[in-house]
C-alpha cells in the first residue's frame, strides 16, 4: 500500500538549493522588487534555452504573456482571433479581454492540436463571413505536444496572419528538433507552479528581435515614456515578473533538462505498462518530428470499458474547483453539465483519488464551455470525443518508478 498521495505535477526544486541562494542575493542586496539581477539573469537564461537568436521579456504570468501578445499582434475589440479550441482558458480569455472574439479550431486526431485544414477553412469561412482577416492564429502545445508548426506557418505566411504559439504547457518541446514558443511571431511561456518549471507563478513572452521585445518591455511596465515625470501616451500594464520570482526561475534552470527527461522516462514507463492492457490507449508523438516535453501523462479510457462504481459515477456534488483553486466556494447547481467525461473516465478518477492518486479529466473544449456559447468555432469533433474519454495521470520529478507501478495497479484493480 502507498502511504503517500500522488499529486498530477508538483514543483519540484533543485538538490542544490539554488532557487534559494538567487532569492537570498536579491534579499541581500534589497532587489525586492519587479525588476533586477536576477530577471536579467532569467531573461538570459531564457533566450539561451530558446535559441534561434529570440528575445524574452519575464512576465507575472502566462496569461499576461498571451494578453501582450495580442496587443502587439494588434488586436483591438471588434477583431476576432483563431485559437485551438482544445486548451485551458488562458489562451482564449486574453482575446475576451480586449473586446475581441476568439473564433475557435477544433483538433487534429492525431497530436490533439489545432488542424492545419480545418484552421484554414476558418480563415476563409471567416473572410468570407466578415470581409476582414483574423488578426492572429493561436496555437497550443496541449499536454507539452507539438502542433504541426510548420503546416500552420505555412498557411498563417500566405495570408499573412501573425502566430502566437502558446507553448505554455510545451516548454521544452521540439518539433524538428527546434524549440517550440520559436516559429511564429511570438510564444507564449508559463512558470506557474504545475508546469514544467516554476517560478511559484509567472511567464515569459518570446519575441522576434529587439524592437518586438523594447515594445513588449514597454507595455509589460505601464507604458512609461522617456521623461523625468510620469508621461503615458498609451495604455500599459503592470505585468513584468518580480525579482523574487525570478531567482526561483533561475534556479529550475538549473535543472530544466532533468524536469524533462523526467517526464519524457514516466511518460514510458506508462506507454510499457499499458501497452497490453484493453481498453486504455496511452497518448503520444505521432512520429519523431513531434518532440514532446510530456508535461502530462494522458490517457484515453475506451468506451465500453467497465469501471468499478461507474453507475454513481457522477452522483455526488464535487467540492472546489478543479486544481484546488484558491477560494473556490462557487457551488454548481447540477451535478451534470452537457458535455462532460463517460461516467467509466469519472469512476476512474474517483476510485484512483480513494487510492491516494490525482487524476484529473482532459481540459474541456472552449467552444463547449458556457461563457464561449455563441462564440464561431470550426469543429471535427475531435476535441469533444477525446474530452469524454481521456485523463490525465500523474507525471513529472515527484513521481517515481514505483509510484507509476501503483499507479498502474490502482488503474487495472478499476477495471472490472
Ligand atoms: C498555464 C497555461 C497558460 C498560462 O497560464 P499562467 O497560469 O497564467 O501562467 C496559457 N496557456 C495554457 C494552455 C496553459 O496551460
Amino acid at each position: 500500500m502507498n502511504n503517500k498521495r500522488i499529486y498530477l505535477c508538483l514543483a519540484h526544486m533543485s538538490e542544490d538549493g539554488m532557487e534559494q541562494k538567487y532569492i537570498k542575493e536579491a534579499f541581500d542586496t534589497n532587489w525586492v522588487v519587479p525588476l533586477g539581477p536576477n530577471v536579467n539573469g532569467f531573461e538570459k537564461d531564457l533566450e539561451e534555452f530558446v535559441g534561434e537568436g529570440k528575445r524574452v521579456v519575464a512576465l507575472s504570468a502566462g496569461t499576461a504573456a498571451v494578453h501582450l501578445a495580442l496587443i502587439a499582434a494588434g488586436v483591438k475589440a471588434g477583431d476576432e482571433v483563431l485559437v485551438q479550441s482544445f486548451t485551458f482558458c488562458a489562451s482564449s480569455h486574453p482575446i475576451t479581454y480586449l473586446g475581441a472574439t476568439p473564433v475557435f479550431v477544433d483538433s487534429e486526431k492525431d497530436s490533439w492540436n489545432m488542424d492545419s485544414d480545418l484552421l484554414e477553412e476558418a480563415i476563409k469561412d471567416r473572410i468570407a463571413k466578415t470581409g476582414r482577416k483574423p488578426k492572429a492564429i493561436v496555437p497550443v502545445a496541449l499536454y507539452g505536444m507539438p502542433y504541426q508548426i510548420d503546416r500552420i506557418m505555412e498557411i498563417a505566411n500566405r495570408y499573412d496572419i501573425p502566430v502566437i504559439e502558446d507553448a505554455a504547457e510545451g516548454f521544452g518541446s521540439r518539433w524538428n528538433g527546434q524549440v517550440l514558443g520559436t516559429f511564429g511571431e511570438y510564444g507564449v511561456l508559463s512558470f506557474n507552479g504545475n508546469k514544467m518549471i516554476t517560478t511559484s507563478g509567472g511567464g515569459a513572452l518570446v519575441c522576434p528581435d529587439d524592437e518586438a521585445w523594447q515594445r513588449i518591455m514597454w507595455l509589460a511596465t505601464q507604458a512609461r515614456e522617456a521623461y523625468p515625470y510620469y508621461q503615458h501616451e498609451a495604455i500599459g500594464y503592470n505585468y513584468r515578473m518580480s525579482n523574487i520570482c525570478a531567482g526561483i526561475g533561475r534556479g529550475q534552470m538549473t535543472i530544466v533538462d532533468e524536469h524533462i527527461a523526467h517526464h519524457k522516462h514516466i511518460q514510458r514507463l506508462y506507454e510499457e505498462a499499458f501497452a497490453n492492457v484493453n481498453g486504455i490507449e496511452m497518448h503520444r508523438a505521432p512520429d519523431e518530428r513531434f518532440d514532446s516535453n510530456y508535461w502530462l501523462c494522458t490517457v484515453l479510457l475506451d468506451e465500453s470499458l467497465r469501471v468499478k462504481g461507474q453507475e454513481a459515477a457522477y452522483g455526488t456534488q464535487v467540492q472546489g474547483a478543479v486544481g484546488g483553486a484558491g477560494g473556490v466556494v462557487h457551488l454548481s447547481d447540477s451535478l451534470h453539465t452537457d458535455c462532460e467525461p463517460n461516467a467509466n473516465v469519472e469512476a476512474m478518477r474517483v476510485w484512483l483519488d480513494k487510492k491516494g492518486v490525482e487524476a484529473r479529466p482532459l481540459w474541456k473544449p472552449m467552444h463547449r464551455q458556457p461563457v464561449y456559447q455563441g462564440a464561431p468555432a470550426y469543429v471535427n469533433g475531435v476535441s469533444e470525443a477525446v474530452f469524454k474519454c481521456g485523463m490525465c495521470l500523474p507525471s513529472g520529478p515527484c513521481v517515481t518508478d514505483d509510484d507509476v507501478r501503483y499507479i498502474v495497479e490502482s488503474v487495472r484493480e478499476a477495471m472490472e
